[in-house]
């Protein structure tokens, strides 16, 4: 398989059809069993002699084909596709970390990652911290007898915050934790994590894997050791699998991931320049902004500086609101990473359930907005905030 990105996310996977009518798209296998010819083939399939599909929560052409072009582009052994980016999370904690383990996980991490940690605590004696892993020192002090795992997510959202995975894998290497790392706003285009020393990673397929706003989905990926009880207990198991219809989506998505990156890319920079010099801007926060605290390590770690940008208005939330409430082409929601840009308000949405005092040490006050650069033409995304922005006194 060629080893450059545009092409695998175009060609990787094998072609599991053999479509005897030379269908260039891999054909949607939209069926949730699959029938034996002999029943002597049935039960070896069962018994695991025969590597043939059986029924599609244990595997299907479709999302086969997109299990491996993900590892490919991930530079995995191997990848599992589940039904959503938080089924993807789930499966690795469950799998990996058992009751009366502690987990270290990045401080300000993804809200619904958030809840989910809470609840496993609450439910099933996990317990956790929440570090910043850019002070490794102190992160030492945080250790447990029983931590086993770090969770990992850079850039964060929506601080942007960045931590060095090469750093923060050499830490766990030395503890002998395992280190799974969210991928999601980076995508494997721009990092991989596992080229840099991480044991897993994770995605949310939602968001600029499919790219289009119409699926949800989650992917894990490692070695074939570690990816091996993910996928006998979570996916087998607990089930959240992935349709193979969204399996087909993701396939046709990622074909456009790369040059899609270029644009959003190019598209951001431009954006957070010109919100960086708008007098109702107080702050921008983006990897790619020289004076951004993490932009050094953005330059080192990630091919490009990423799609989505985070700024405070020089307001309160009324003046927030207001601004938000002005935007005519830029749709006011959560996800991220489609064609379409986005804007959200943190503190009020996805952030709403974590702790005012632990959202206000994450930064994640009532100014701050989050945009994910689509891909229009960025003078028209540019033209929205601006009549937006000027409406505020
Ligand atoms: C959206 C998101 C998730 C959750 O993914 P779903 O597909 O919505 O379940 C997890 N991590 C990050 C960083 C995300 O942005």
């Amino acid at each position: 398989m060629n080893d450059r990105k545009e092409t695998s996310y175009i060609h990787g996977g094998r072609d599991q059809n053999h479509d005897p009518f030379g269908s260039l798209t891999s054909p949607l296998y939209q069926t949730s069993t699959f029938s034996f010819d002999q029943a002597e083939i049935g039960e070896a399939r069962f018994a695991g002699l025969d590597s043939g599909y059986v029924y599609t929560r244990m595997g299907n052409p479709t999302v086969t084909q997109f299990e491996e072009r993900m590892a490919i582009a991930e530079r995995a052994e191997c990848a599992l596709a589940f039904s959503s980016g938080m089924a993807a999370i789930s499966a690795v904690l469950f799998t990996h970390v058992k009751s009366g383990e502690h987990i270290l996980a990045s401080d300000g991490i993804y809200g619904a990652t958030y809840s989910l940690l809470k609840q496993m605590k609450e439910r099933y004696k996990i317990s956790f911290t929440y570090v910043d892993f850019n002070d490794l020192e102190h992160v030492e002090t945080k250790l447990k007898k029983k931590t086993t795992l770090v969770l990992l997510e850079t850039p964060i959202n929506p601080t942007m915050k960045m931590s060095s995975i090469t750093a923060v894998s050499a830490f766990a290497k030395k503890h002998d934790l395992l280190i799974a790392v969210d991928n999601t706003f980076a995508t494997p285009y721009l990092q991989q994590p596992l080229t840099l020393g991480a044991d897993l990673v994770i995605h949310s397929a939602t968001k600029y894997i499919g790219g289009h706003g119409d699926v949800i989905a989650g992917v894990v990926a490692g070695s074939h050791e570690l990816i091996k009880d993910v996928r006998s207990y979570a996916q087998k198991n607990i089930g959240a699998v992935l349709s193979p219809f969204d399996a087909w989506l993701l396939l046709r998505g990622m074909k456009t991931l790369a040059i899609r990156m270029d644009r959003h890319c190019a598209n951001a920079k431009k954006i957070a320049r010109r919100l960086a010099k708008h007098p109702k801007v107080k702050t921008v926060l983006f990897p790619g902004d020289p004076s951004f605290s993490d932009y050094e390590l953005a330059r080192t770690q990630m091919k490009d500086s990423g799609g989505m940008i985070s700024f405070h208005i020089d307001g309160n939330k009324d003046d927030v609101f207001a601004f938000l409430n002005e935007l005519t082409m830029i749709p006011l929601a959560v996800s991220l990473g489609d064609a379409e840009t986005l804007i959200s308000h943190p503190a009020s949405t996805t952030h709403a359930s974590i702790a005012l005092k632990d959202r206000n040490r994450m930064g994640i006050t009532n100014s701050l907005l989050r945009l994910s650069v689509g891909l229009e033409h960025y003078a028209d995304i540019w033209k929205d905030l601006r009549q937006a922005l000027q409406k505020l006194s």
